[in-house]
């Protein structure tokens, strides 16, 4: 086990209420402290689960698989390939959300801020002031900073404090925006929870400075029609292209789902109308190309992640990872 609990429930969270944890993902952090949480309301079990998510790099066009009951064991079909059936464990059926005022009053007590939380705005919060008298804000899903007004709004709950706030790795143009306005911002997965020195949810206090920024993944150079993962320089055709640069605009903004039919729309034309499974095609073109010539193929094409509610595609790079350059 590599991560943490409390890291665990912070990455969950940062797509936005509501978070999931699944029973696979919390059976190894059974325990005293686990019991805390369910206690604390942080975790509320669900209902047990009666359908799967497809293969992360599935092309049958399902949006979910339905769970099936053989021989008392529980069953996820996969329609395309019967070696990614999954036999389903008690655990995997469980899943808790997260609930996120809970998770915040969580950190905020292991970290020794007096008092309630008090929410700002949706997925944010402020906590008080550090022990260098900044203001200090929490937000745990990406999109909850960027929100229009949110500089000013963390202003004026500050008054005259410096502020700091702590926030998931966002795009960098969202980032440039509040080091601009003279705000402070620090990924959470830098200063809570980190192993050592801030055990349990606290906050490492001393961890409050901006993080270096790491070297992009994924180099796309628009007018050249150059791409690049990984240090790997990829050949696109020009649909392969056009696809790839619309799921990467949007995965460094929020919500970064595209859906099937904004895909559509991208490639044949809004006016053209096609059924949504025909979407399929130029994703299974692009992830091919892109892991091609990858020491790790599976997970190259995992990159363009299938997803659902809404039904569509993701690509599962930070956005921070991301150059996008004319
Ligand atoms: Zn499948």
């Amino acid at each position: 086990m590599t991560e943490t609990l409390p890291r665990l429930l912070l990455r969950l969270s940062e797509t936005g209420d509501p978070a999931i944890l699944w029973g696979r993902q919390a059976a190894p952090h059974a325990g005293r402290d686990f019991e805390r949480l369910l206690d604390h309301g942080v975790l509320v079990e669900q209902a047990p689960a009666t359908e799967w998510d497809v293969c992360p790099a599935c092309d049958c066009g399902l949006d979910a698989r339905p769970i099936h009951q053989v021989n008392g064991r529980h069953i996820a079909l996969c329609p395309t390939d019967r070696r990614s059936d999954l036999v389903l464990g008690d655990d995997d059926l469980r899943s808790f959300r997260i609930h996120p005022s809970a998770l915040v009053r969580e950190i905020a007590m292991a970290s020794g801020f007096g008092g309630e939380p008090a929410p700002v705005a949706a997925g944010i919060w402020h906590l008080g002031e550090t022990s260098a008298q900044r203001a200090l804000f929490l937000a745990l899903s990406r999109d909850a900073v960027p929100q229009p007004g949110m500089i000013g709004l963390m202003r004026s709950v500050a008054r005259s404090s410096p502020i700091s706030v702590i926030a998931p790795a966002m795009a960098a143009d969202d980032w440039a925006r509040l080091v601009d306005a003279g705000l402070h911002v620090v990924a959470g997965s830098h200063c809570i929870a980190c192993d050592g020195t801030a055990p349990g949810f606290s906050i490492d206090q001393s961890k409050l400075e901006p993080q270096p920024s790491l070297a992009p993944r994924l180099v796309i150079q628009r007018a050249a029609k150059t791409v690049s993962l990984d240090g790997t320089p990829k050949t696109l055709s020009d649909q392969e292209f056009q696809l790839l640069v619309l799921l990467a605009e949007h995965a460094l903004k929020s919500p970064a789902i595209v859906e099937n039919r904004a895909i559509e729309a991208h490639i044949w034309g809004a006016s053209i109308h096609r059924i949504s499974s025909q979407v399929r095609e130029p994703v299974r073109a692009l992830r091919n190309a892109l892991a091609r010539g990858s020491a790790d193929a599976t997970s190259v094409r995992a990159l363009i992640e299938n997803r659902r509610n809404p039904n569509g595609y993701r690509l599962a790079i930070e956005p921070n990872e991301i150059a996008i350059t004319d």
